[in-house]
């Protein structure tokens, strides 16, 4: 069987870490199935929906590297297919006109609520034969009226559904509009549909759906069903969580990589492997990898990849990067081998692409700011005659000479003469040189920085 997979996000909001998951699951599916992507914009709801967000989705997407085969589809454009979709069920007799008005609705199902039934529509006009009243009508699914619908989830199992619990539902509205469970079925059979894989937040639509195909005489898809993302306190991931949209993620400085190795394994494993590439992910994605319990979105862990895929990119990959997505121009940091070893001891810190700014800030710019605490500290502690004898042994070296070993020998020196601990000595240097005490090693530090510059930042104090 060929394989074709959907992603029909309804553009009602911004791409989200769920949604994304979603993506990621059926991109990779089709990839390592040797099958087709397709992007199907669920627009019907013309209120929620907007240009901006399915611009958005599709920017997170790209962002993502989630490419979709062929141009996107739009449900708003395929309103006359689904309408003949409904002749055709109303000329088979599977669909029926319903006249029913608001006000008796709402009394059907006050009156079975009162009854202790499950509030429903009492299919008053399933069976009507007279001549049709004048007025609106919507059209309804004439559902079957017993047996049960069984949803072979190829994730959860079987999933069954009694179909007596299941309303005549409406499929076209009084305005002439399709509505979400018809609309689906249509594209996912049109479409040629092999496999739905989505949140499990669709799954009681599912039986309606197989029941709907099965009126018309379709194939029904394979059903994968993946659980929700949890955040950390184990409750469904939402915005009181803090960030939810993709493009959140992408402007606090996360690498598509790891968002993408984030999102992948929540709800899917191999094995106790962590680190999956695209490559590896569209060789060798199987649904047989999803588990069927939900999963929490741990910002630890995306940190920690996050980092992973920052130390994986060269010098020149990250340079490009900072000043093209972040304004952060670190190019100087490129020009000699002892800047490209601090830009290398940055790599290795940074959490996240916005670090580097705050991270070289000290190197960037000679005005830089040093911690208040710290400074307090060590003007208090640190004897002057040891930071003047350092600068003296300094200035003796000539600025080719001045490399990261020679210069912090220069310290060690200054500190046994003086009979001081050498960090006594090499800690308030740290602190005069970049500003803090978490700055790279010291002989990268002073390296990079050259002789001159480490020397006018160690008097002045
Ligand atoms: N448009 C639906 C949503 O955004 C998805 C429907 C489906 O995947 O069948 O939740």
């Amino acid at each position: 069987m060929s394989v074709v997979v959907r992603f029909a996000p309804s553009p009602t909001g911004m791409l989200h870490v769920g949604g994304a998951r979603t993506a990621i699951f059926n991109y990779f599916f089709a990839r390592a199935h040797g099958g087709r992507f397709i992007l199907r914009i669920e627009d019907t709801d013309t209120e929620r929906s907007k240009q901006e967000y399915t611009d958005e989705i599709l920017d997170s997407m790209r962002w993502l590297g989630l490419d979709w085969d062929a141009e996107p589809i739009y449900q708003t454009q395929r309103f006359d297919l689904y309408r003949s979709y409904v002749r055709k069920m109303l000329n088979a007799g599977t669909a029926y006109k319903c006249w029913a008005t608001a006000a008796e609705i709402d009394e059907m199902r006050a009156k079975a609520q009162a009854e202790g039934k499950k509030p429903m529509y009492d299919r008053r006009f399933r069976d009507f034969e007279g001549p049709e009243p004048a007025g609106p009508y919507v059209v309804r699914f004439k559902a079957p009226l017993t047996g049960t619908t069984i949803v072979h989830d190829l994730i959860k199992g079987d999933v069954s559904f009694a179909n007596e619990e299941i309303d005549d539902f409406v499929i076209l509205r009084s305005n002439d509009a399709p509505t979400y469970n018809f609309t689906v079925v249509v594209d996912d059979v049109e479409m040629g549909i092999s496999h739905v894989i989505r949140g499990d937040d669709h799954l009681n639509n599912t039986p309606k759906q197989i029941m709907l195909m099965n009126a018309l005489g379709m194939k029904v898809p394979h059903y994968a069903h993946v659980p929700m993302i949890l955040g950390s306190d184990k409750v469904k991931l939402s915005k009181r969580h803090g960030a939810v949209a993709v493009t959140n993620y992408r402007e606090e400085g996360y690498l598509p990589e790891a968002m993408l190795n984030a999102l992948v394994r929540l709800g899917w494993a191999r094995g106790d492997q962590e680190i999956f590439s695209k490559a590896d992910l569209a060789a060798e994605f199987k649904l047989e990898g999803c588990g069927s319990s939900p999963s929490v979105f741990d910002r630890t862990k995306l940190d920690h990849l996050n980092n992973h895929y920052i130390r994986e990119k060269s010098l020149e990959e990250l340079s490009d990067l900072l000043k093209l997505s972040y304004g952060v121009d670190l190019s100087v940091l490129l020009a000699t081998p002892s800047s490209r070893k601090l830009f290398e001891a940055l790599r290795e810190r940074a959490v996240k692409l916005t670090d580097f700014a705050s991270l070289a800030s000290w190197y960037l710019d000679n005005n830089f700011v040093r911690d208040e605490a710290s400074m307090k500290e060590i003007v208090a502690t640190t004897p002057r005659d040891a930071l003047d004898a350092l600068a003296g042994k300094w200035a003796a070296l000539a600025t080719a000479d001045f490399s990261g070993p020679k210069a912090f020998e220069a310290i060690k020196e200054t500190a046994n003469n003086l009979k001081l601990k050498i960090p006594q000595l090499a800690k308030p240097v740290r602190v005069l040189l970049t500003g803090t005490l978490a700055s790279p090693d010291l002989g990268i530090v002073l390296e990079a920085l050259g002789r001159d510059r480490a020397l006018e930042r160690l008097r002045r104090i």
